[in-house]
């Protein structure tokens, strides 16, 4: 258990009369790429989203590092150590790919917007430009770091989620299908992102609709349906697990 970066037990979140989570549970070990998958509607962004300090759970435990996050503001469990990306993405569209990685280091530093924007020519400043740009050369766009961010493509977009993620600096990163929207190419590239993430000794939480991806990439695969824990294993264990067929094909195998 002391081999755990994030230890997720009890987790219950309900909307109404749905129970989005149900009693879920999840240890993600450090330096690892670990894998959320499930049908759409069975809790992976309600998951990363009550984790996070976005919604507040009903009820469980959530342990970052051994700092106990649970129902804590989203602010709290980045300081902690956990960063995301989100399935809609959340980019300042009218600012350049910089000013986005910067705005990032400074939330983190605790700096508001404004200072953010005013602060620009200190040696302070002068280093959260430097972190910023070896940042967006970790994710491919130091040539796009002067582009209004909207006017990206899609996928660069993603990856610009994913550095402004990083500038807080956290152990976690939760990745909400990131790979949305991709041509195969731009998806290798991804990938090997993430590899170079956690070769750094960031660990990675994905929750990604492309299963050759996940299966290709994750060390480890939880599986949710309907808000429950269905399976758990590496990508092996769970290709082969037949609960996780039907949940996918809604079938037996059997009776196909
Ligand atoms: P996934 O990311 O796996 O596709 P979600 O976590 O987005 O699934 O949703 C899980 C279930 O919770 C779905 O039935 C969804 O409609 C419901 N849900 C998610 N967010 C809300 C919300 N803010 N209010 C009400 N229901 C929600
Ligand atoms: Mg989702």
């Amino acid at each position: 258990m002391t081999d755990s970066l994030l230890t997720v037990s009890g987790l219950c979140k309900n909307f109404g009369g749905l129970a989005a989570l149900d009693d879920v549970r999840m240890s993600i070990r450090p330096g690892t790429i670990h894998g959320l998958i499930g049908p759409n509607g069975s809790g992976k962004s309600t998951f990363i989203n009550v984790v996070t300090g976005v919604i507040q759970p009903n009820a469980g435990s959530v342990s970052i590092g051994g700092t106990d996050v649970a129902g804590r503001r989203s602010n709290v469990v980045n300081a902690a150590g956990i960063a995301r990306t989100f399935q809609n993405l959340r980019l300042f569209r009218a600012m350049t790919v910089l000013d986005n990685v910067l705005i990032g280091e400074h939330r983190h530093l605790g700096y508001g917007l404004g200072s953010a924007l005013l602060m620009r020519n200190g040696p302070a400043e002068r280093r959260a430009k430097e972190q910023a740009m070896g940042l967006l050369s970790d994710v491919g766009l130091s040539h796009r770091a002067e582009t209004i961010a909207g006017s990206l493509p899609y996928g660069e977009q993603r990856l610009l989620e994913i550095a402004r993620a990083l500038a807080t600096k956290p152990k976690l990163l939760m990745l909400d299908e990131p790979l949305a929207g991709m041509n195969p190419t731009e998806m290798d590239r991804v990938v090997s992102i993430l590899r170079e993430i956690v070769s750094r000794g960031v660990t990675i939480l994905l929750v990604e609709h492309a299963v050759r991806v996940v299966m290709s990439v994750c060390d480890h695969i939880s599986v949710l349906n309907f808000g429950r824990n269905i399976a758990e294993g590496t990508p092996r264990e769970i290709q082969g697990n037949e609960d996780v067929i039907v949940a996918y094909l809604g079938r037996r195998r059997h009776a196909a």
